[in-house]
């Protein structure tokens, strides 16, 4: 077997001892007889499982005991519409800080769904290729807004909110898509907190939903069930069949971080290595870091060398030397590592010992 090292921003790479175990399940999980996959999800075995998961999720990211956590499907693109149609409500207004692509979908969905002329553009970081994280000007925000939304990790453009904005009493709603359980974050400052499992969670089709008891329960008229939030709680995500694959390996993905020492351990693992990577892109003399300073996300590490051709020949020589999924997002060239929990410390360093050598015969 030859595992390469995947730099994927997503589906990304998993830990390994998860896809062993999940391999030693396979056919049979304990004694049950038959796979996870085929169990029904309203059995006593499958109902085991979800709860484990739950009750794993909570404690490893300590989340208090007035909020739902729904296990849904649809992707982190679904709750771009499903955030407007349950939360904007009350005034029917929104902030958005638009730091990317995701960000920006959210906010676009939001005014398609509840109109432009409701949706409060806070800041953007548009002018330079969403690069840093715009300044919050606190005399902008809507003290009367339905939610306050942010992307917190800008997975195609590397950045990532070191300090959340205080929005006060209008609720936080974030995306944290591509650095969930990358490190500790304090849930109660949330009003809800979203992400697609394919990057630090497990397997594409899972999308967990974390979201304060106050904010469920009053969607829009006319907002079709499976999107109302309060189907899902009432029915602890099994209104219909949920992705129960991806809840199982969740659930081990969370074992094996409670084995590593829980997210402050995670943390320390992941600047360890964002570190490694930066120290390197801020001494190079052929590649250069996009981003700067605070703003620096820990789990998408974009870079470029300044010339395309370079570029495209780092790519395919990295591909053949086992460092795979390295091209930079299409909407900004050049090259991204993302480096997330399941990503180790010595396919970091292994990455940077072949930049150096790329580097001395290139530059
Ligand atoms: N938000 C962020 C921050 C993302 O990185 C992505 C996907 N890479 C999405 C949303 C969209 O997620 P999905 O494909 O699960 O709909």
């Amino acid at each position: 077997m030859s595992r390469v090292y995947n730099f994927s921003a997503g589906p990304a790479t998993l830990p390994e001892e998860v896809l062993k175990r999940a391999a030693d399940e396979l056919l049979e999980y304990g004694d049950s007889g038959q796979s996870v996959m085929e169990m029904s999800h309203r059995s006593k075995e499958y109902q085991a499982i979800i709860d484990d998961c739950e009750a794993r999720l909570r404690k490893v990211m300590s989340i208090p005991d007035n909020y739902k956590v729904l296990f849904l499907q649809g992707g982190a693109s679904s709750q771009f519409a499903m955030i407007p149609l349950n939360l904007m409500n009350k005034t029917g207004k929104a902030d958005f800080v638009i730091t990317g692509q995701w960000a920006n979908k959210a906010y676009s969905e939001a005014a398609k769904l509840c109109g432009a002329e409701n949706c409060n553009i806070v800041a953007s970081s548009k002018d330079k290729t969403f690069s840093y994280i715009p300044e919050l000007d606190k005399s902008k925000f809507n003290p009367t807004a339905d939610y306050f939304h942010i992307c917190q990790n800008n997975t195609i453009y590397g950045t990532r909110f070191a300090e959340l904005p205080d929005t006060g009493n209008v609720p936080l709603v974030a995306d944290l898509s591509s650095c969930i359980l990358s490190e500790p974050v304090d849930v109660s400052k949330y009003g809800m907190i979203y992400a697609g499992a394919q990057k630090n969670m497990g397997p594409a089709g899972l999308t967990v939903v974390i979201i304060r008891e106050d904010l469920i329960g009053n969607a829009k008229e006319g907002t079709p069930t499976m999107f109302d939030y309060k189907t899902h709680a009432d029915n602890g995500s099994m209104y219909n069949t949920p992705p129960t694959y991806g809840i199982y390996i969740l659930k081990l993905v969370l074992e094996w971080i409670e084995k590593m020492g829980g997210l402050t351990a995670m943390k320390e693992h992941n600047e360890k290595k964002a570190a490694i990577l930066y120290s390197f892109l801020d001494s190079s003399k052929l590649f250069k870091p996009t981003v700067q300073g605070k703003d620096r996300s820990l789990m998408n590490v974009p870079f470029v060398t300044g010339d395309a051709d370079l570029d495209a020949k780092f790519v395919a020589e990295a591909k053949k030397n086992g460092f795979i999924n390295i091209k930079g997002h299409r909407s900004v060239g050049g090259m991204r590592a993302s480096i997330y929990n399941a990503m180790p410390i010595e396919g970091v360093e292994k990455l940077v010992a072949f930049m150096k050598k790329f580097e001395a015969e290139n530059a």
